[in-house]
C-alpha cells in the first residue's frame, strides 16, 4: 500500500502474543491516522488496557516536521483516554519497520522489552536492574548492535512505582504529561526499540514532493526560525540564559524550524571534539519546563541540570509547576514528593497552547509535529487531501475529517 504500509502490531504482554494484522484502504479513508486511528483501536482494543502508537499518513515522509506520532492510552492519572506526541524520530522509524499502529496490551511477568524490527516484532526479557533511562537507552544499543536504534523508556522513578513518570524518548524527555511512563512500568515494559530499513511508496513521489515543498515555504514565514527553544521560552515570558551553555541546535527528523538545544556543563559548549568526558550535557526539550525553572531563579545551567536528573529518573517535568522551591536542592526533594501526587495537565490532549488547538490536532492526525504546527501556519486541509491523494490514491473525506477533529478538541 502506498504512503501507508496498512500493517497493524498487536501485542499481547499478558500472553506473549505478536499478531501482525492488515489494515485496509477503508480504515484509512475512515480515519486518516494518528489521533483518529488511535481513538478507534482504542475502542476496539479496551479490554487489553492498552498503550497505542499511530504514525499518521505524513510520518517519516518529506513533508515538514514529519516525526509526528501519537502515543494513546487510559491516563493512570485521569482515568481517561489521553492522548501525547511522539516526536523524536521513533514514529518515522516505526514506519519505515512496516506499521502505521502499534497497540501494547496487558501486562508481563517479568521485566521485557518490545524490539519491532523490519515487519517483525519479538518480546524479549529485560535485566531486572537496569532501569535508568539512559542507561536502558546504552544498553539496548549496545546488546541490539546499533546506535540508530529508537527508544521509548520512562526512568528509575517510574520503575519504581511513581505516579508522574513520563515516557523518555531514548534519553530525552517528551511531551509527555498523562503518566504513560508509569503505565508502561505498570505492564512490566521496560522499553520499545523499533529500528526499520523499509521505505515509503508514493503513488505519485513528483507531486507529493511538490506538495511538500509548498508547506515548507509556508514554514518559512515562521516568526520562530532561528532559535525556536529561546523564543518559546520567552513566550512563557521566561529569559533562556542558555548563552553560556548553548553547544548546538538540533531537531527532530525532518523539522524545518529545530527547537531543542544541546548544552553542555560538563565541558566547555564550544568543545568541537570527543573528550573522555561522558556525559558532556543534555539536550533540552521541554522549553516549558525550562521556562519554568528560569522563573524560579534557576540559572540556565542549573535548570538544565534540573531537566537531565528529570530525564534520567523518567518523572514528568510537568510536576515542576507545583512546586514552590527556587533553590536547586529543595527544588529536587520537593519534586520527587510532588511527583508522588496526582498532577496533570488540562484536557485529555497534550497542547503546547491553547490557541490553534485544532491546528494541533490536525497535526496529531496527519503525522506532523504539533509544536512546528503551533510554530507555522502550514494547516491547509485541502492540500493534504491532494497529498493523500498523491501519496496513497486514496480519497479522504476531509469535512467529515474536519468535523471529527473539531469534535474531539479539549
Ligand atoms: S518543532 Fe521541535 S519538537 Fe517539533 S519536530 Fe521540530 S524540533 Fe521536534
Amino acid at each position: 500500500m502506498d504512503l501507508y504500509n496498512g500493517r497493524l502490531l498487536v501485542v499481547d504482554l499478558t500472553t506473549g502474543k505478536v499478531e501482525i494484522n492488515t489494515l485496509k484502504e477503508d480504515f484509512f479513508e475512515e480515519n486518516v491516522g494518528g489521533i483518529l486511528g488511535n481513538i478507534h483501536l482504542f475502542e476496539e482494543y479496551e479490554e487489553m488496557d492498552p498503550l497505542i502508537i499511530g504514525t499518521g499518513p505524513f510520518t517519516g515522509t518529506l513533508f515538514p516536521g514529519s516525526c509526528g506520532g501519537v502515543i494513546s492510552a487510559r491516563s493512570p492519572l485521569t482515568g481517561n483516554l489521553s492522548h501525547s506526541p511522539v516526536t523524536w524520530f521513533f514514529t518515522p522509524e516505526m514506519k519505515l519497520a512496516g506499521f502505521d499502529h502499534v497497540v501494547i496490551g496487558g501486562a508481563a511477568e517479568d521485566p521485557s522489552f518490545l524490539w519491532i524490527r523490519n515487519e517483525n516484532a519479538v518480546i524479549r526479557e529485560f535485566p531486572e536492574d537496569i532501569i535508568e533511562s539512559w542507561e536502558i537507552t546504552d544498553y539496548l544499543r549496545h546488546e541490539l548492535g546499533d546506535d540508530r536504534v529508537q527508544i521509548l523508556t520512562t526512568g528509575t522513578y517510574g520503575f519504581d512505582g511513581g505516579l508522574n513518570a513520563q515516557i523518555i524518548e531514548n534519553y530525552w524527555n517528551s511531551f509527555e504529561r498523562y503518566g504513560f511512563g508509569g503505565l508502561m512500568a505498570g505492564k512490566n515494559l521496560r522499553a520499545i526499540a523499533v529500528r526499520g530499513l523499509g521505505d515509503i511508496l508514493l503513488a505519485n513521489p513528483e507531486k507529493y514532493m511538490k506538495g511538500c515543498l509548498k508547506v515548507l515555504n509556508q514554514t518559512k514565514n515562521s516568526p520562530y526560525y532561528p532559535e525556536a527553544f529561546e523564543k518559546l521560552v520567552h513566550s512563557y515570558s521566561a529569559d533562556p540564559g542558555i548563552e553560556e551553555i548553548k553547544h548546538r541546535v538540533d531537531g527532530c527528523f525532518n523539522c524545518p524550524i529545530p527547537c531543542r538545544v544541546f548544552v553542555k556543563y560538563n565541558e566547555p559548549a564550544n568543545e568541537l571534539s570527543s573528550t573522555d568526558i561522558e556525559e558532556p550535557g543534555m539536550l533540552l526539550t521541554d522549553f516549558e519546563a525550562f521556562a519554568i525553572l528560569r522563573k524560579k531563579g534557576l540559572n540556565g545551567e542549573k535548570a538544565a541540570r534540573v531537566m537531565e536528573i528529570l530525564s534520567r529518573k523518567g518523572i514528568d517535568p510537568g510536576v515542576i509547576t507545583s512546586t514552590k522551591t527556587n533553590a536547586f536542592e529543595g527544588l529536587l526533594k520537593e519534586i520527587e514528593e510532588i511527583s508522588g501526587i496526582k498532577e496533570h495537565v488540562e484536557g485529555d490532549i497534550f497542547l503546547i497552547s491553547r490557541n490553534n488547538i485544532a491546528n494541533q490536532i490536525v497535526a496529531y492526525t496527519f503525522g506532523f509535529c504539533p509544536v512546528l504546527s503551533h510554530m507555522a501556519e502550514i494547516v491547509d486541509y485541502e492540500l493534504f487531501s491532494q497529498l493523500i491523494m498523491d501519496g496513497a490514491d486514496i480519497e479522504v473525506n476531509m469535512v467529515e475529517v474536519e468535523g471529527r477533529i473539531n469534535k474531539i478538541t479539549p
